[in-house]
Formats: C-alpha cells, structure tokens, sequence
C-alpha cells in the first residue's frame, strides 16, 4: 500500500497530463507560457480571491509575502508550534523573530487563546513589534478564523495564511487561501492539489500587493508596464527568480479540475472510512467542528503515549503498510532556533502531540478494502 497513491491517481489522469506535457515540451514555452496565466485565473476564481501569482514552491510563497510587507530585522511573527518548518523559516529568513504558539488539542490548529497571550506578552517586553500572524491550515482543516480574526484586528496585525495543506478546505463555504491578507500554497506532489515537481501560489485581494509580489518573484522587475518584454531587465528592487514552470502549470489543470469534481469529496469520503472504523478504539481522531470542511492533506490520531504510537506504527510497517508522524518536533525545539528567542515558547499540548499522533495512508483514491485493513491492524494492534 501507499501512503497517497500518486502513481494511481496518474493511472486516472493519464491521458489528459500526458497531453499537457507533450503540449508544453513541442511548444517550448517553457517558462511563464499560457498555462501559468491559465491556471492562476482558475485558481484565483476557485478560492474567490482577486489575484493569483504562481511561484517555484510553498516556502519563497511565505518568504515573499514576508518580503512584500516589509517584515525583517526586529519583528515578532507569530507561528504555530506544531507545523512544517518553513511556516517558521520564512520570516526567519527575512530576519523577523518566529514567536511560536501552541495549538488546539483536537483541531491541531493555532489556539487562539494562547495567540493573544503571546502578543500580549511581545508588547509587553518591548523588545519586538509585532506585524504578522502566521496560521497553519494543518492537515487540511482551516485554522479557527473566526476568532484568529478580530485578534489580527484588535492588535493591528497582519495575516498571513499557510495553506500548503489546506487548498480545498473552506469555513461556511469561504475557502482556504482566502483568510489571509495574503495566502500561500504549495504543490508539493503530495500536498492536496500537487504537481509533478516544486510549484506554490500566492493570493491577495489587494492589487499593490499583487504587483509588488509580481515584482519580487522576477527579480524585482518593474511591473507598471506588464505588456513591457524588457521590464524583467529594469530591476527596481531586490527580487527571487520564483516562478511556476509552464509544464507544472499545464498539469495542474486537469489535476485542479479533477481535485474539484471528485477528488475532493472522495477523499472526504475515505476519511469518514476511518473515522467510523476507529470511533471505538479510545484513540483521539482527527475533529471537523461545524460549518468546516477539510481538504484531509492527512488523517492523523492520537495514541495514548509514545511507547503505544510507536508500538502500532511497527505493527502496520509489519503489514505493509505505511504511516507518517507529522511531526516528530515542536518548532521551537528545532536546532536552528537554538539559543535565539524563538526557542523561548510555551507549548505542552505541541510536545505531547509530537509524541503521540500519527498520520494514516491517505488518498481519494483508497478502497474500502484498503482502509478496512488499516482499520483492523490498528484495532489488533490496541484492543
Ligand atoms: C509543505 C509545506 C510548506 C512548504 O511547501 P514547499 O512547496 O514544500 O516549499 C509550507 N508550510 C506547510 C505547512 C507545509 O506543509
């Protein structure tokens, strides 16, 4: 078994993506062709967002919206503990102070509670201004927006959504990629809508942002004319060289296209598989409060200790089948934030789930017959 089938869901694809690709190489528009410009006009009007910029991958998105707001050198941002590291790297990239803030035990998402302590506690210090709030829309559930929101309002700050996981998931019918001032994706081959290498995308309603981010990601080229072949040679800022390449772009159409006919409520459906299957076992599964919907970039639960999570992930390995702890460390605990002030951070429910949680194989296009497997392994492993 797959942990997600990608080979299976080319299987289903494979005569529209070999089309596309074939199309992109006879072309030899191989850098910003006709399909970027496509499939940002698709993304941008799925989400119910005003401009789409496509990038080289989910990690320059977060750096270059960083970038656009001018975030650096003695700014708090304030991350979830308990995500992927660049969600933290970005704005430490950009010089700016990752504060991280635990998260909520059964969403796994940013707690807002323990969010405002931390602002409250950075604006007591003095010794950051605090700018942006990054959420994490972790394992394809929306971060809890509605209280996330007023806070950003309350102390003037910005939001920026990482929605790496959470492309597809929506909140009373707003989607994902729509909270943040700016959002971010990515389309790691194994991110709810991947393509066939590195790819990532930027949304924001606000037009000076767009240009700006237009700007960053060709090397700061001037975009006040964007029918202008040479702007690309009239550098006004420091830039990245962040682009999606035209084949990715080309594959993600028909990808998009099944993500939103079938792929999403099936993947739905194999969740609500496990979900039922494992309602008895005393494990802690993944929860979706009312008027949210997720995109299930993973299903992930909860064992009571370490010693049983590591015990039921040996005995599924034994079966043949695989799983993932998404993940093994708290952010502040990782040894690039050592002795820097990120690694001051309170987080107990972070360091717990970091012990206990795993995450199970994961596709739309699982069988029944599959996930019954899963089911039972697990259930011998811990009844
Ligand atoms: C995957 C991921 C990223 C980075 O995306 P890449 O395309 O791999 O650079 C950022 N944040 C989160 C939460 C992710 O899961």
């Amino acid at each position: 078994m797959q942990f997600r089938d990608l080979p299976r869901q080319y299987e289903a694809l494979k005569p529209q993506i070999d089309a596309a690709m074939i199309r992109v190489a006879s072309s030899a528009h191989f850098i910003s062709g006709p399909e970027v410009k496509e499939l940002e006009k698709a993304l941008a009007e799925y989400v119910g967002v005003k401009h789409c910029i496509t990038c080289a991958n989910g990690t320059d998105a977060i750096t270059i919206a960083m970038r656009a707001w001018g975030i650096g050198k003695g700014d708090a941002v304030f991350v979830p503990d308990f995500t992927f590291f660049s969600s933290g790297e970005c704005p430490a990239d950009e010089g700016a102070t990752p504060i991280f803030v635990d998260v909520d035990p059964e969403t796994y998402n940013m707690d807002p509670a323990k969010l405002e302590e931390a602002i409250k506690k950075v604006i007591a210090d003095g010794k950051y201004k605090a700018r942006a709030i990054v959420t994490v829309d972790l394992f394809g559930l929306p971060a809890d927006y509605d209280a996330i929101r007023p806070i950003c309002e309350k102390y003037g700050l910005l939001l920026m959504e990482d929605a790496a996981q959470g492309f597809g998931g929506n909140i009373r019918g707003k989607m994902a990629c729509s909270f943040g001032d700016i959002a971010t994706t990515s389309f790691f081959p194994a991110k709810p809508l991947g393509c066939y290498g590195d790819g990532g995308a930027i949304f924001t309603d606000n037009d000076e942002w767009a240009d700006l981010i237009r700007s960053i990601c060709v090397h700061g080229k001037d975009t006040s004319n964007p029918n202008d072949p040479n702007a690309k040679y009239n550098n006004i800022r420091i830039g990245k060289n962040s682009r999606l390449d035209t084949i990715q772009a080309a594959i993600l159409l028909p990808k998009l296209k099944a993500f939103r006919d079938y792929e999403l409520e099936d993947i739905n459906k194999v969740a609500s598989w496990y979900t039922n299957g494992l309602k008895d076992t005393g494990l802690v599964l993944p929860i979706v409060r009312e008027g949210f919907y997720s995109s299930w970039a993973q299903y992930t639960v909860q064992f009571a200790d370490r010693t049983t999570r590591d015990k039921v992930q040996a005995s599924l390995k034994e079966a043949g089948i695989p799983s993932m702890v998404y993940y093994t460390k708290p952010m502040h605990l990782q040894g690039a934030f050592a002795g820097t002030d990120s690694a001051i951070a309170d987080c107990p429910v972070t360091e717990k789930l970091c012990d206990t949680v795993l995450s199970l194989p994961l596709d739309p296009y699982k069988t029944h017959e599959e996930i019954e497997t899963v089911i039972s392994q697990i259930r011998n492993a811990v009844l």
